[in-house]
């Protein structure tokens, strides 16, 4: 359940972990903050999800937000804190690989958390046209004409500018 009186389609390149931080992030501003379980426990959970998608959750972190989401349901005073953690185990009992990915690999499956994305050129399909480079907002990536460019990471801001510029299809995010 995300929500009420609504429905959503997503598909693949929609991040379910995202997904989650978004409704409470939505939950958190909504909080009046009459009582701890849904005041202080949707922080929690939120910190929770940066955690994982920012690339530093460890497997017991989805026990914790399990955990926190069954004592926030039955503590909260009304219904915003009652359905608040509705997102956060829906996700997890449909698309638990997912935050596994993000935990255990390391990876967003959906290429949406941004500090979990690398940006590379394959060579072989690179035909040194420059159009990414010249599109580079931080000068990122190098090459000279008609030879394979390539992207140096460490100066990357994983803007994706440089996907939507080559027509060859040579730069994968992952
Ligand atoms: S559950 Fe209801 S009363 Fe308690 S803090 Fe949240 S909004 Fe306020
Ligand atoms: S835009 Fe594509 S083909 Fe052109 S240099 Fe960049 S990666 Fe290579
Ligand atoms: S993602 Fe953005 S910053 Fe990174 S190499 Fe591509 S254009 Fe440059």
């Amino acid at each position: 359940m995300m929500g009420s009186g609504g429905l959503i389609v997503m598909d693949e390149t929609d991040c379910m972990v995202d997904i989650a931080k978004f409704f409470l992030e939505f939950t958190v501003d909504e909080s009046c903050g009459k009582c701890t379980p849904c005041r202080t426990g949707t922080m929690r959970l939120l910190e929770l999800l940066e955690k994982i998608t920012s690339g530093n959750g460890e497997m017991e972190d989805i026990d914790r937000l399990e955990e926190l989401c069954d004592y926030i349901k039955s503590a909260s005073l009304c219904g915003l804190g009652q359905t608040a953690p509705n997102p956060v185990l829906s996700t997890l009992r449909y698309f638990r690989d997912e935050y596994v990915a993000h935990v255990k690999e390391k990876r967003c499956p959906a290429g949406v958390c941004k500090k979990l994305l690398s940006f590379s050129i394959e060579a072989d399909k690179c035909k040194g046209c420059t159009a990414c480079a010249r599109k580079c907002p931080v000068g990122a990536i190098s090459g000279k004409v008609r030879e394979a460019h390539t992207i140096d990471t460490s100066k990357c801001i994983k803007c994706g500018a440089c996907i939507a510029t080559c027509k060859f299809g040579a730069i994968k995010k992952g």
